[in-house]
């Protein structure tokens, strides 16, 4: 059984539609997708409604956090999709998107990139929009030669010179959000070093402590032997540890399935969710 558990759609920053990404994990060979786009859960009913056979859906987010200043994910899974708490951040921080945006475009055309808001208006489309499509919009421009390369310090890395930061939520308050909408919670990418700086491993503690139910330890931005490191701080901590592509369609360079979470590991998750249920494939429209 092969179990991808994070996923982005056109819904927030990925390249394929919700559609497109059920059609594309069933033909790489997976029995299970996640779909976890950026503060939103609004390609599910796209994403059901073209589901094929053999395929099961598991619906989720990815929320943006914030703990001491830093950036970081949870992804929440099978969570209650109506629950008026977490749609109500899930509102606050998406609403935040647009002119968090519009800032880091003024930004660089201050340092004299000709970038415009309608370019990456565009290369959003009817996604939420965020940083990737900006530093498409810095590829296209010819800036930098590719979207990672505009996640560095020059640029729009955490804390770079045309970085904007953005309402992200206190990952203690996510979690109790999560919980309370009968979600299950894993922290994303935990030691995504290339991204910007990571929360300690004390804080992880904390975390489980809280109720946190694991860590995503196989991920394309972990080295082997963080990924072994993080492997031990699980079992340590009593969390389950996922692993998954964080497929973004052709927005980055990782495909469908490169990492996938044990059987034993989502069969744990589907146990512990009392939002909602994942949802097998019918066949598609
Ligand atoms: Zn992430
Ligand atoms: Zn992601």
């Amino acid at each position: 059984m092969r179990i991808d558990l994070h996923c982005h759609s056109t819904a927030s920053d990925g390249t394929d539609t919700p559609a497109e990404l059920v059609r594309n994990a069933a033909a790489a060979g997976l029995d299970v997708v996640a779909l976890t786009d950026h503060d939103t859960t609004r390609g599910y009913a796209e994403a059901i409604a073209a589901l094929p056979a053999g395929l099961t859906l598991v619906t989720g987010a990815e929320l943006s956090c914030r703990l001491d200043g830093v950036s970081m994910h949870m992804l929440a899974y099978l969570f209650d999709p109506e629950e008026p708490a977490l749609f109500a951040e899930r509102e606050l921080v998406r609403d935040d998107r647009v002119p968090r945006a519009q800032g880091m475009v003024a930004k660089l055309q201050e340092l004299g990139v000709p970038i415009t808001w309608e370019q990456v208006a565009r290369i959003a489309g009817d996604g939420s929009v965020g940083r990737p499509h900006v530093a498409t919009a810095l590829v296209e421009l010819g800036v930098v030669p590719t979207v990672n390369d505009a996640f560095t310090g020059d640029w729009l890395a955490d804390g770079a010179r045309a970085y904007v930061p953005k309402h992200e939520t206190d990952p203690f308050e996510a979690l109790r959000l999560i919980k309370g909408a009968g979600g299950v919670a894993v922290f994303a990418h935990p030691a995504a070093s290339k991204r910007g700086r990571t929360v300690p491993e004390s804080a992880i503690a904390e975390l489980a402590a809280a109720g946190l139910d694991g860590i995503e330890v196989d991920h394309m931005d972990h080295e082997p032997a963080t990924r072994a490191r993080l492997r031990g701080l699980a079992a340590e901590l009593g969390l389950l540890g996922t692993g998954s592509s964080d497929y973004h369609g052709s927005r980055k360079t990782c495909v469908l399935g490169e990492y996938t979470t044990d059987p034993e590991v989502y069969g744990e998750i589907t146990r512990r969710a009392t939002g909602a249920f994942p949802v097998p494939g019918t066949g598609g429209a």
